[in-house]
């Protein structure tokens, strides 16, 4: 099926490495994304599984090994810092860790070339015809297309015009969080730590640059509106959660304060009883989100791109048919993981 005009909202993995696989396959393949430019900022993410395979086929395996953070492990530590057990890398980095920027900027030079990106815009309305679909843009002008793609994340634009609201669809897990770096006061190399309270975990790791360390701040909280909260309410639960915590958090707290990479997130799921609607579908993180307790959000956003892609490329003009065998086939592995994703942060003592 040639010519067959996709249009992915979100130039992250999932959009990226979809756009890779289908502009192969013979389909005219353009990329919105909202972000004025390649997003640079992001923690460190891992592949496991089938993961590499998709690496592989994309030819960029080697070039990823390259920008591997080569963790060695993690302390567990007690309130006071003094350190009583230990995780192996495996833990957290998965089978290959790289950060997150180094990912982007590998998908996106390898797409770049065939691909269509337009930065710096949105989709803002989807009127589905029984040959087409109309997409209107929040500075674009409208354009016809065969079919859109939501590849935007947790909170997919995409997903709330096809699907409806974001209530109902995401599942939060009863933990929220704040990430950030600060300079390394822990002296970490290439590992990391972490503190468990009653229902706070504190996880400091090495960053890129061996004088910083990132930091995790996460609390249980029944609170999922949070994440859409100002700012200085964020910090104010997070205050409020380590509040009588020692050692080196009342310095990493004043570290929030003061960060300008400073983010907050929900452990949240997204679940669907189907991720496509007539032309519209979902991949990676707003279709079937296992949260980041699961640890597979990368590796998973990276499958479901092959996935749908291989579907679309053998379905012939029978979209329908191809997103159909795509959810089947890859359910079960997004179910899986999403049960991962719950147990992870029960195991982190979540409040459900
Ligand atoms: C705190 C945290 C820690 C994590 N840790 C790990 C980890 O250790 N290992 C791991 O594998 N995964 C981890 N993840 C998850 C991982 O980052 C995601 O699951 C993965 O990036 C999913 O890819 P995606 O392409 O589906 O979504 P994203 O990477 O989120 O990409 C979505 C893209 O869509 C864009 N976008 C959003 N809205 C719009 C819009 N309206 N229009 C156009 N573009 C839009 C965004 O700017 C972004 O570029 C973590 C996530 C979080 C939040």
């Amino acid at each position: 099926m040639t010519d067959t005009k996709v249009l992915i909202s979100g130039a992250g993995v999932a959009g990226a490495a979809l756009a890779h696989f289908l502009h192969r396959d013979g389909f005219d393949v353009t990329v919105v994304e909202r972000a004025p430019g390649l997003r640079d900022s992001g923690y460190a993410v891992d592949f496991r599984g089938a993961a590499f395979d998709v690496l592989t086929e994309m030819g960029v395996l080697d070039e990823v090994r390259r920008h591997d953070t080569k963790m060695r492990g993690t302390a567990l530590v007690n309130a006071e810092g003094i350190e009583v057990g230990r995780l192996p890398a495996e833990a957290f980095a998965g089978e290959l860790e790289i950060p997150k920027p180094e990912l982007t900027r590998i998908l996106y030079r390898l797409t770049e070339p065939d691909i269509t990106y337009v930065f710096d815009d949105s989709i803002t309305a989807l009127t589905q015809h029984p040959d087409r679909i109309t997409v209107e843009f929040a500075c674009g002008a409208p354009r016809d297309v065969d079919l859109v793609v939501g590849a935007d994340g947790l909170f997919s634009t995409v997903r709330r015009l096809a699907f409806g609201p974001h209530e109902g669809i995401l599942q939060h897990l009863g933990m929220s969080g704040v990430g950030l770096t600060t300079g390394n006061i822990l002296g970490l190399d290439h590992s990391g730590v972490l503190q468990q309270g009653d229902g706070t975990a504190l996880y400091a790791f090495s960053a890129t640059d061996a004088d910083r360390m990132s930091v995790s701040l996460s609390f249980a909280t029944a609170a999922p509106t949070l994440d859409r909260c100002p700012r200085s309410e964020q910090e104010r639960a997070v205050r409020a959660a380590f509040a009588d915590h020692g050692w080196v958090v009342p310095q990493l707290l004043d570290a929030m304060s003061a960060a300008d990479d400073f983010y907050f997130s929900s452990s949240s799921q997204v679940h669907l009883n189907a991720w496509s609607n007539g032309r519209v579908v979902l991949v990676g993180d707003a279709g079937y989100c296992a949260a980041p307790t699961a640890g597979m959000g990368t590796s998973q956003a990276l499958i479901g791109a092959r996935t749908l892609a291989r579907h679309l490329a053998s379905a012939g003009v029978d979209h329908a048919s191809a997103f159909a065998a795509y959810e089947a086939e890859l359910r079960p592995y997004a179910a899986d993981n999403q049960r991962i994703g719950r147990e992870g942060a029960a195991a982190f003592g979540a409040r459900t």
